[in-house]
């Protein structure tokens, strides 16, 4: 079927049954207005679908995509901060009271990391540049793992990349406010698709354990 075909034919099967079931919920989350407790900065990679793999009902999450769910630090230059405008939009107005970056294993992006100069394309694309973020976690692995197999370095960076979200997070002056005084929780995740697994960052422990 052509993908379009396939989206707008979606649509109507959404329309016909989830839309029907659930009219009450969707229009009381347009008579009252969205309130989601919960952001999620996820990546936009086509696997990992938030949504779907968190059984989320609508009005749950605010959700906040891009490459390799990255949130950058806090900076005030430059004009569109797509991903900074969101995490704003979502602490300073909508008041939640978590915001969780969920990593993925197998992400496009943490590879592009491993790629040899010039292999993602054009010098001034946009993609190096954006995973300079986590730049330095890579350079570490290389440094420290240099023989050890691709997948459990890219898994190292796909970790590193949750953990400098959170502390670029921590960046933004309402966050950082927020934070202190408990109104709002940070949570780092990282989920397997191929094997069905989630972990979840332990401060305590300072490692990623998996959720049963
Ligand atoms: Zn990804």
């Amino acid at each position: 079927m052509d993908p379009i075909d396939k989206l707008t034919a979606g649509f109507k099967v959404f329309r016909d049954g989830r839309f029907k079931e659930q009219r009450a919920t969707y229009e009381a989350l347009v008579d009252q207005g969205q309130s989601p407790k919960v952001a999620l900065v996820a990546c936009s990679d086509s696997r990992v679908d938030p949504g779907i793999v968190l059984q989320a009902d609508p009005g749950d999450l605010f959700i906040i995509r891009n490459v390799a769910n990255l949130v950058p630090p806090c900076e005030r230059g430059g004009r569109f901060h797509g991903t900074s405008t969101a995490v704003e939009f979502a602490v300073d107005h909508l008041e939640v009271g978590h915001i969780i970056v969920l990593g993925h294993a197998h992400c496009g992006g943490i590879r592009s990391l491993f790629d040899s100069p010039g292999e993602s394309g054009r010098d001034d694309s946009f993609v190096p540049s954006w995973m300079g973020l986590v730049r330095s976690a890579y350079l570490r692995v290389e440094g420290t793992m240099p023989e050890a197999p691709l997948e459990d370095k890219a898994r190292i960076c796909e970790q590193s990349a949750v953990m400098v979200s959170l502390e670029n997070l921590m960046t933004f002056p309402s966050v950082r406010e927020r934070v202190a005084d408990g109104r709002l929780r940070l949570h780092g995740w990282h989920i397997d698709i191929r094997s069905c697994a989630l972990q979840v960052y332990d401060p305590a422990s300072q490692h990623f354990e998996a959720v049963g």
